[in-house]
C-alpha cells in the first residue's frame, strides 16, 4: 500500500511567494511493521551485505550489566502490543506485567562482558531508486545505516551511526540475515523490523531561519486566521483539515488551529531530505571538517504523527491514526525524540554529523 501525505491545510506559497525560495523535496519514508526482503528498502529489515564483508562492531566498552537482552526487548513489545490492541482501555493484563516484571536489565547475559565487541544494530537501508531525496556518493544506489546499541560515544555520550554506502549489483553473495548483539542498552534504540512507503513531498525552511519579516508575516498571519476561526465555526478554505480532525475523533486536547510550524514546514516522521527542524535548540550551523554547509540526510523521529502534527497522517492511516502504538511504528527513540543525520553535499563520503532535537 502506498502513503498519501493529505493537501496542506494552506497553499502558504500563494500567501507568501518569498517562500518558494524556502522549499526543498523530501521524502517521508512511512515506516510500518512488516518483513522486507534483502533487496527492499526497508528500517531494521534483512541487509543486503555480501557475505564476504565483516559486519561491522563497536569495540567500545560498555557497561552490559546495564543492558538489556534484545530478544526480551522484542518479546515485551509483543505482548504490549498485543494487549493494547486487545484491550485498548487497560492494556496488559496481571499475568502479561508479571511477565514484562521478569524481563530485568543486566541480569541475563552473564557470558557477556564489558569489552566483547558488540555487532551493530541494523537500523534502515534505503536504496535510491526507491528514495529521490537520498543524496549519496555518485554511482552508489544503497544506504545502510548501523548504530551500537549503547548511547555511550564521544564526548556528548550520544549514539554511534555508522552509514555505509554500496553499489548494490556489486553484492552477489548474501549474508543470511543481520548479525545482533545480545544485550543492548536501552530498548529506545531498538528498531522494529519495518516495510517502507515512500513518498516525495515539497516543505519549508524551519521557522527561525526564515528573515525576520517573513517570519512576523506569517505570525500576523496565523494570528488572522486563529481570529477567522474563532468568528466562524465553517471555514471554507479548511475544510477537508476540519473534516479531518473530525473524522479523528475530534478530541478536545488536539490542536485545532493550523500553523506553519505544525503544518506547514516540516513534516513528522522518519524521512530522507528536507530541511532540519531545530525546535529544541535554537538553530545552528552544522558545517562539515572541509567547510562546506551539510545537509540532512536522513531524519529519525520517534512518531510519525501526534496529536500537534495529524494533518501530516497519510490518507491510509486516518482510520487508525488513533490506535495505541500506530504512530510509532519503529520503536525508536533518540535525543527528545528526533536525531538528525548530516552529511556533506560536496563529498556525501566526508564525516556526517548528528543533531538531536
Ligand atoms: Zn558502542
Ligand atoms: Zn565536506
Amino acid at each position: 500500500m502506498t502513503r498519501t501525505t493529505p493537501e496542506r491545510p494552506a497553499d502558504i506559497e500563494a500567501q507568501f511567494p518569498e517562500l518558494s525560495q524556502n522549499r526543498r523535496t523530501s521524502t517521508r519514508l512511512h515506516p510500518r511493521q512488516g518483513s522486507p526482503t534483502p533487496h527492499e528498502s526497508s528500517v531494521a529489515g534483512p541487509f543486503l551485505w555480501p557475505a564476504s564483508e565483516p559486519w561491522p562492531m563497536c569495540t567500545a566498552p560498555h557497561s552490559k550489566g546495564t543492558g538489556h537482552l534484545l530478544a526480551d526487548v522484542r518479546r515485551e513489545r509483543r505482548i504490549l502490543d498485543a494487549a493494547w490492541r486487545r484491550d485498548p482501555q487497560n492494556g496488559p493484563s496481571e499475568t502479561e506485567l508479571e511477565t514484562l516484571a521478569g524481563f530485568k536489565a543486566g541480569v541475563h547475559a552473564p557470558n557477556v562482558s564489558d569489552g566483547d565487541p558488540i555487532p551493530l544494530l541494523a537500523v534502515a537501508q534505503l536504496f535510491t531508486r526507491d528514495i529521490q531525496d537520498l543524496a549519496g556518493p555518485e554511482g552508489y544506489d544503497l544506504l545502510q545505516v548501523l548504530w551500537c546499541p549503547f548511547e555511550a560515544h564521544g564526548p556528548d555520550h550520544t549514539i554511534d551511526v555508522v552509514l555505509k554506502w554500496r553499489r548494490s549489483t556489486n553484492v552477489t553473495d548474501t549474508l543470511p540475515g543481520n548479525p545482533e548483539p545480545v544485550v543492548v542498552g536501552r530498548k529506545e534504540c531498538v528498531p522494529n523490523t519495518c516495510v517502507l512507503h515512500p513518498e516525495r513531498i515539497v516543505e519549508h525552511e524551519y521557522a527561525g531561519l526564515l528573515s525576520e519579516e517573513l517570519q512576523e508575516s506569517i505570525e500576523l498571519w496565523e494570528e488572522e486566521l486563529l481570529d477567522a476561526e474563532e468568528d466562524s465555526a465553517s471555514v471554507g478554505s479548511y475544510s477537508s483539515y476540519a473534516e479531518y480532525e473530525a473524522a479523528a475523533g475530534g478530541e478536545t486536547s488536539e490542536r485545532d488551529e493550523v500553523t506553519y510550524q505544525h503544518d506547514l514546514s516540516i513534516p513528522p516522521g522518519w524521512k530522507t531530505g528536507g530541511f532540519a527542524s531545530w525546535h529544541l535548540t535554537d538553530p545552528a550551523p552544522v558545517t562539515c571538517s572541509c567547510g562546506t554547509a551539510m545537509r540532512p540526510l536522513l531524519t529519525i523521529h520517534d512518531r510519525e504523527w501526534d496529536n500537534g502534527t495529524l494533518s501530516w497522517v497519510p490518507l491510509e492511516d486516518r482510520d487508525t491514526a488513533h490506535t495505541p502504538g500506530a504512530n510509532v511504528p519503529t520503536g525508536v527513540y533518540l535525543g527528545r525524540g528526533l536525531m538528525q543525520i548530516f552529511t556533506c553535499p560536496t563529498d556525501p563520503t566526508h564525516p556526517h554529523r548528528l543533531n538531536f532535537q
